[in-house]
C-alpha cells in the first residue's frame, strides 16, 4: 500500500491502512483509550522515555499515555505523510498549534529566535509570529527578500503559497535556495497535497491546517505537517510536552476526509475555474485574483503545482460597502469564515481572517474571498449574481454626495 508508484488518487484511498487487514478490519478502527497497559515498570518506563523524546512507541512496549501516542491518529499520519512523499507526518489539535509546534521546534528549542516569514500570510500566522508570545524576532519580507533577512540567529522561514487570501503563488524552490541551510515550512492549505507537495520542491515541512481541504466537511478542527522523521521527532516531543493534540474522533474524520480529497478538489477546482470566467467579465468586480489569471509569467504554477484549487479573491468596484453588501446578500454562498468544505463560503479577509494583521499589511478593505465548494455551478452564479447588482446600486447609492 506504500508504493509511492501508485497514483494520488489511490493512495488516497489506501494510504494508512496496511495494518487493517492484519487486525481482522475494513474501515478505520478509533481507540478513544487514554491510557495504556504496562508490560512491566521497566518495559513502561523505556516505552515512556521513547516517546516523551518524539520518538515512536517500541514494539515490545507500551503506548502509555494517549498525549504520548494514539494509534489512530498515528494512521492518518502515515497516510497524509505517503500523499505528501514525507518520511513521517505529526497531527495537532488546530492549524495554529502545529504552527506553534513547527515554530517552538526550530526557534525556542534550537536558540534561534529569528525567523523570516515572507507575507501575505494567513491573519492568525502572522500574528502569532509578530506577537513574540513564543519569543520570537520576525522579519517580514517579499518573496525577493529571504535571502538578504537571513541571519546568524535564523532558525526557520515561513511561506504560505497560494497565499491566503491574496491567492498568490511563491516559488518554493526559490524561498528554499534563499534560506541556505535553514528550514521552510510551507502553508500547503489552500493547494493539499494533491496540488502541491511543497518537500519536493526542497521544503522541509508542507503545513496543513486540516480544518479546511483534508477534512472537507466542516466539522473538524486541526492541523498536520508532513516532514522528515526527524524534525516529526522534535514536533513530536513538542506535542508530548505542551499537549495540543488532535483527538482520535477527528483523525479517523480527516482520514475519511482524505479518500475524497481529489474528486472533491477535482470538482471543486472546476466550479472555482467556471466561476472565475464569469466572475472577471462583472463590471461590479474590479479585480478577480486566481492562480493561473495573470497567465502564470513566472511559471510558477506549471512548475509547482497540479491545478489552481478553488479559493477566489475578487475586489469590489464598490469599495466595502459592496463587499458589505454581497455578504449579506448571498443565499446559497454562507457569510462565514474557514474554507475548503464541501459548501460554499464567502468573506470580508480585513475584518475576519486577517484582522490581527498590522494595517499597513492587511487586506484591501474592497476584498472578499470566495470558498467554493460542490454545489452546482450554475447555482452558485445564479447567486452570485442576484447578490451582485444589489451591491452595485447599494455602492452607488451610498457613494452618492448627501446620500449619507
Ligand atoms: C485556517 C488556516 C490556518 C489556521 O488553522 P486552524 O485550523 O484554524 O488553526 C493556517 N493557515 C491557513 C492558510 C489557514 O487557512
Amino acid at each position: 500500500m506504500t508504493d509511492q508508484h501508485l497514483h494520488p488518487d489511490t493512495v488516497a484511498v489506501h494510504s494508512g491502512r496496511a495494518d487493517l487487514a492484519d487486525l481482522g478490519v475494513h474501515a478505520l478502527p478509533i481507540d478513544l483509550s487514554t491510557t495504556n497497559p504496562l508490560p512491566d515498570i521497566e518495559r513502561g518506563g523505556d516505552s515512556y522515555e521513547a516517546m516523551a523524546t518524539g520518538g515512536r512507541p517500541p514494539a515490545d512496549g507500551s503506548m502509555v499515555y494517549a498525549r504520548l501516542w494514539n494509534p489512530t491518529v498515528a494512521r492518518f499520519e502515515d497516510a497524509l505523510a505517503e500523499m505528501e512523499h514525507a518520511e513521517a507526518a505529526v497531527a495537532f489539535s488546530s492549524g495554529m498549534a502545529v504552527m506553534t509546534a513547527v515554530i517552538l521546534a526550530h526557534t525556542s528549542a534550537m536558540g534561534k529566535p529569528h525567523v523570516v516569514a515572507v507575507r501575505p500570510l494567513y491573519g492568525g500566522t502572522d500574528h502569532l509570529l509578530g506577537s513574540g508570545l513564543l519569543g520570537t524576532d520576525t522579519t517580514y519580507c517579499h518573496p525577493s527578500e529571504v535571502r538578504s533577512m537571513m541571519r546568524e540567529d535564523t532558525g526557520l522561514v515561513v511561506v504560505e503559497t497560494p497565499a491566503n487570501p491574496t491567492l498568490e503563488l511563491v516559488a518554493i524552490a526559490d524561498i528554499v535556495a534563499a534560506a541556505g541551510e535553514v528550514p521552510v515550512v510551507v502553508d500547503n492549505t489552500f493547494a493539499t497535497p494533491l496540488l502541491q507537495n511543497p518537500l519536493d520542491h526542497g521544503a522541509a515541512m508542507s503545513l496543513h491546517s486540516a480544518t479546511k481541504y483534508l477534512g472537507g466537511h466542516g466539522d473538524v478542527i486541526a492541523g498536520a505537517v508532513a516532514c522528515s522523521e526527524q524534525t516529526a521527532e522534535a514536533l513530536r516531543r513538542v506535542r508530548a510536552v505542551t499537549g495540543g493534540l488532535l483527538h482520535p474522533l477527528g483523525a479517523y474524520l480527516l482520514h475519511r476526509g482524505l479518500t475524497t480529497l481529489p474528486v472533491r478538489m477535482r470538482q471543486q477546482q472546476l466550479n472555482a475555474q467556471q466561476i472565475v470566467q464569469w466572475l472577471i467579465d462583472r463590471p461590479e468586480i474590479d479585480e478577480v485574483s486566481f492562480p493561473g489569471l495573470d497567465g502564470d509569467p513566472q511559471g510558477i504554477l506549471e512548475r509547482q503545482m497540479r491545478g489552481t484549487g478553488a479559493m477566489i479573491a475578487m475586489r469590489m468596484s464598490g469599495g466595502y460597502a459592496a463587499a458589505s453588501a454581497v455578504v449579506s446578500s448571498v443565499k446559497l454562498f454562507t457569510h462565514a469564515v474557514s474554507l475548503g468544505g464541501v459548501d460554499s463560503l464567502i468573506q470580508h479577509p480585513a475584518a475576519l481572517t486577517h484582522r490581527p494583521v498590522p494595517a499597513d499589511a492587511r487586506p484591501d478593505a474592497d476584498v472578499l474571498r470566495l470558498s467554493i465548494g460542490l454545489e452546482n455551478v450554475g447555482d452558485l452564479i445564479a447567486d452570485l449574481e442576484q447578490a451582485l447588482p444589489v451591491s452595485a446600486s447599494a455602492a452607488a447609492s451610498r457613494s452618492r454626495p448627501g446620500a449619507g
